[in-house]
């Protein structure tokens, strides 16, 4: 017999997004309630407070909206997703 180890987040496990710095790791949390697009859009055109590393997104790019539409899009199916019968479950990686 083989067992497969699968690691479900349902969305409304989500309590925040956190954007982090690769180059240095420092980050600033941000809970799904108080996600919004300026702040967003904010974070990636500045550099990094802390190793003043840029973020690699050009303001206006097709790229950068992604980054901040999909943090809108994810605060709203979080809210669409309350009180029904049907789940949206993301299948992730799992630590070992
Ligand atoms: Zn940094």
């Amino acid at each position: 017999m083989t067992f497969e180890k699968k690691c479900l987040i349902e969305l409304s496990d989500i309590l925040a997004v956190q954007y982090q710095c690769a180059k240095c790791r420092a980050a600033v949390s941000i809970p799904i309630d108080k996600l919004n697009p300026e702040y967003a859009a904010a974070r990636i055109i500045r550099e990094c407070p802390h190793c003043q590393t840029s973020s690699g997104f050009v303001p206006g790019t097709n790229e950068s909206r992604a980054f901040v539409d999909f943090n809108v899009a994810l605060k709203n199916v979080i809210g669409v997703m309350e009180g029904r019968n049907f789940k949206l479950l993301l299948d992730i990686k799992c630590s070992e």
